[in-house]
């Protein structure tokens, strides 16, 4: 589709298996501080972080908490979810906070037909990720991924001041590189952040939908794969 000329894309479960990744480095830490001594299963303990986890990254949102808090939070709680009583546990989650966030960006989980998709793309569009997720972070899953090849930028919410769907992110974004709207778009797979925060703006969109969630909303295009980016942008 000739009259784009701007491709933003999300990197946390667009392109990078955000799901697969977590889970892994969330295993790692269960098993590094011999968690199976306190917690019947794994599982248990990795829901119950991701619950915890969901509701800090919406305070984080929201401004209530910062990133620091964040990191080392989502294991306090967590821990505090299950008779572990250890004079050391503040500690002991700081320090797994410090190896989630060093370790699960090592982690090389890529959805199908990423490198496929990107590398067709590159030589007749600009490519930028567009992410809420943390730089420092991002930049590392970039690189042990072998994605920072395709993309002339980075935009991440740390930069713009303010996360998506806020319509200033997009507008930054737009901004930074020149971009007019018109030729833009939005390539993710969250509905409310990526898709709707988007078309606020007047960018059209992809929906990257894998599993095919059913919803009521219309985005400019809707894909189940990747490999669908190559029908788009022929
Ligand atoms: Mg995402």
């Amino acid at each position: 589709m000739k009259k784009y000329k701007h491709l933003y894309f999300d990197l946390d479960r667009t392109l990078w298996d955000f799901e697969t990744n977590s889970y892994e480095t969330l295993l790692d830490i269960f098993c590094k501080y011999n968690l199976q001594k306190s917690i019947e299963n794994k599982d248990v303990f990795i829901e119950a972080y991701r619950y915890h986890n969901k509701k800090l990254w919406e305070d984080y949102g929201l401004g209530k908490i910062k990133k620091k808090e964040l990191i080392t939070k989502r294991f306090l709680v967590t821990l505090e979810d299950f008779d572990i009583n250890l004079d050391s546990l503040p500690d002991m989650a700081k320090q797994m906070g410090i190896d989630y966030i060093t370790i699960s960006p090592t982690k090389t989980k890529i959805f199908p037909y990423t490198h496929e998709a990107l590398s067709y793309l590159k030589e007749r569009y600009k490519l930028y990720v567009l992410t809420n997720g943390f730089r420092q972070v991002q930049i590392t899953k970039l690189k042990n991924c072998n994605l920072e090849q395709y993309f002339t930028k980075l935009i991440c919410s740390e930069d713009a001041g303010t996360q998506k769907p806020k319509p200033e992110i997009f507008r930054y974004a737009l901004k930074t590189v020149n971009a007019k709207k018109i030729e833009s778009i939005m390539i993710g797979d969250d509905m409310n952040v990526d898709i709707l925060g988007a078309k606020k703006v007047g960018v059209d969109q992809v929906f990257f939908n894998p599993q095919k969630t059913i919803h009521d909303e219309n985005p400019t295009f809707e894909i189940n794969s990747l490999i669908q980016l190559l029908d788009i942008f022929d």
